[in-house]
């Protein structure tokens, strides 16, 4: 077990990276905030399948947190982060920079992107995908990856980073990957950690609820219906409250009038004081 190289800065970055295209090599990139879960490590060996050498980045991002959301109290774990993927396999270097290295003094630009960032999370979070176009867009020019991968667990964010990397004309393949999931069905996040036990028992019946809504729908019934269905039975599983359970067209995320085509379930409702977000393809 070999513990991958850390590197703070994009200087160095860039250096060690030189070096290993000169070999030729293909580069994959894994950009995550840490506090590294089975989820992000099945994000890794996906990146494997289509680059040589992967760098995971371990950054949590300023800008894609509003005041009063938890940027102070993410989980930080960089020592744990880097022994689980040493004992993974498959990471050859972590990038961890320092807010000063990836805004230096002065930082003014901002990446708005339209198309699949309109509604659903921007209703609730409007600050969110500039905040992640702007910081996926520099570590991917920081790396230069062959490829990058991101979870469909965050499946408007893949949306967002495939048309952000298609509009800037980049030149890295953007690979998304299936969600990992708990036994009970959770899908894993590094939130889950701040869970109580009963809040737990709770945020297992979030993927419950979105198979009954497939189910509704694949019975026939109306999607706004299935919809405010699956809202009545969050909140009657015990969610203090829904933002959003929603069918939308699975390329764009645009609402449908009916199921011709292929249609995700996107849903984020509150546990405790706990934000959970979760989808599945109906
Ligand atoms: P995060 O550290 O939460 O920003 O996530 C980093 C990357 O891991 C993103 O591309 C997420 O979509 C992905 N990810 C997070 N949780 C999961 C999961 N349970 N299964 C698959 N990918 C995940």
């Amino acid at each position: 077990m070999t513990t991958p190289q850390i590197v703070n800065t994009i200087g160095l970055l860039r250096t060690r990276l030189a070096a290993v295209r000169r070999e030729g090599a293909r580069i994959g990139l894994v950009p995550t905030m840490g506090a590294l879960h089975d989820g992000h490590l099945s994000l890794v060996q996906k990146t494997r399948k289509h680059a040589d050498k992967v760098v995971v980045s371990i950054f949590v991002n300023p800008t894609q947190f509003a005041p009063h959301e938890d940027f102070d109290s993410y989980p930080r774990t960089l020592d744990a982060d880097a022994r689980k993927l040493a004992a993974a396999g498959g990471t050859d270097l972590i990038f961890a920079p320092s807010v000063g290295e990836m805004y230096p003094q002065g930082f003014a630009t901002r990446i708005e992107v339209g198309g699949p960032s309109r509604g659903l999370e921007t209703d609730f979070r409007p600050h969110f995908f500039a905040g992640v176009a702007t910081i996926v867009a520099k570590l991917l020019l920081a790396v230069m990856p062959d490829a990058a991968t991101f979870g469909e667990k965050d499946y408007q964010q893949l949306l967002v980073v495939r048309r952000l990397s298609a509009d800037l004309g980049l030149a890295t393949e953007i690979i998304g990957a299936p969600i990992i999931r708990e036994s009970d069905g959770l899908a894993m996040s590094s939130r889950n950690a701040t869970l109580k036990p009963d809040e737990r028992r709770i945020a297992g019946q979030m993927n419950v609820v979105l198979k009954r809504v497939i189910a509704d729908l694949r019975g026939g019934m109306p999607i706004a219906t299935a919809e405010e269905a699956g809202k009545r039975d969050l909140l009657e599983a015990g969610f203090v409250s829904v933002d959003y359970v929603a069918v939308r067209d699975a390329n764009s995320l645009e609402p449908l009038g009916s199921l011709a085509g292929p249609a995700r379930v996107v849903a984020a409702a509150k546990v405790g004081s706990t934000r959970l977000i979760d989808n599945m393809a109906a």
